[in-house]
């Protein structure tokens, strides 16, 4: 027993450890982008520009590795408290927000709720909200509406998160979540890992509907607490 108790210490450790490191190296990352993408502007030599390319592509690739795991992260310890899932819903819509909007994206809330409480880590609950709503997003490369629903049956919450976007095959639907599978140039493949064990450790339940070609609808059922 003693043992286990250590080891889990030693995740936590861990875990806290993995949120300043990300916070720390964020900076170093967007500093260096920076600076090549001004060297950049300077360089004629064709070759060397293509280096500059593929370097600001890999420091891309290191930043989106972080977003996937540890957007909301914070470098101190994370507790579990009782959170509010309506207005988390509509927190994350304005993080998201800008993002939509530059991909051409139209936003339909429907969280016409009340509060609805349960016992969760904030900074998960959003990282994952964030996770799913970024992957509907890019699934509308020529822009749509993503629809994000909140509807109550007695103690299950249900949000739906809806896109008009390239939807997903049989395949693709059985491998979402698998650590590095990505169908995009760009993907990381994490987000969706990160996210479904999150919704699980909020004992969550999670199902996916999609269609090639039509656009992919994730709900995600909560139990809450009661209406007092
Ligand atoms: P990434 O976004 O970096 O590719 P994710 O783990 O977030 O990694 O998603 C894995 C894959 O699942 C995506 O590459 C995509 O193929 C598929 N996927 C996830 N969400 C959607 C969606 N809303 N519409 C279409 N495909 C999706
Ligand atoms: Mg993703």
């Amino acid at each position: 027993l003693l043992h286990s108790v250590m080891e889990g210490q030693k995740l936590k450790v861990v875990s806290h450890l993995a949120a300043s490191i990300s916070h720390e190296v964020r900076n170093p990352l967007t500093v260096s982008r920076g600076f090549l993408q001004l060297i950049d502007g300077d360089l004629e030599d064709k070759e060397k520009k293509e280096y500059m390319k593929l370097a600001i592509t890999e420091l891309d690739r290191a930043t989106e590795i972080i977003n996937d795991y540890l957007t909301f992260a914070k470098p101190y310890p994370e507790s579990v408290e009782r959170i509010d899932v309506i207005s988390e819903v509509n927190h994350s819509i304005s993080v998201i927000q800008p993002l939509a909007s530059m991909m051409n994206v139209s936003i339909n809330a429907k969280i016409d709720l009340p509060s609805a409480y349960m016992h969760s880590e904030k900074r998960k609950f959003q990282q994952c909200l964030l996770n799913f709503s970024k992957n509907a997003i890019e699934a509308m490369p020529n822009g749509g509406t993503l629809t994000i629903e909140t509807t109550r049956q007695h103690n299950e919450l249900k949000i739906s998160i809806q896109d008009t976007g390239i939807g997903m095959t049989e395949e693709q639907l059985c491998r979402i979540g698998e650590p590095f599978f990505t169908t995009k140039e760009k993907g990381t493949g994490l987000g969706m890992m990160v996210s479904h064990s999150i919704v699980k450790g909020m004992g969550g339940e999670l199902l996916y509907k999609s269609e090639p070609g039509m656009g992919t609808t994730v709900h995600l059922v909560f139990q809450v607490e009661d209406v007092d």
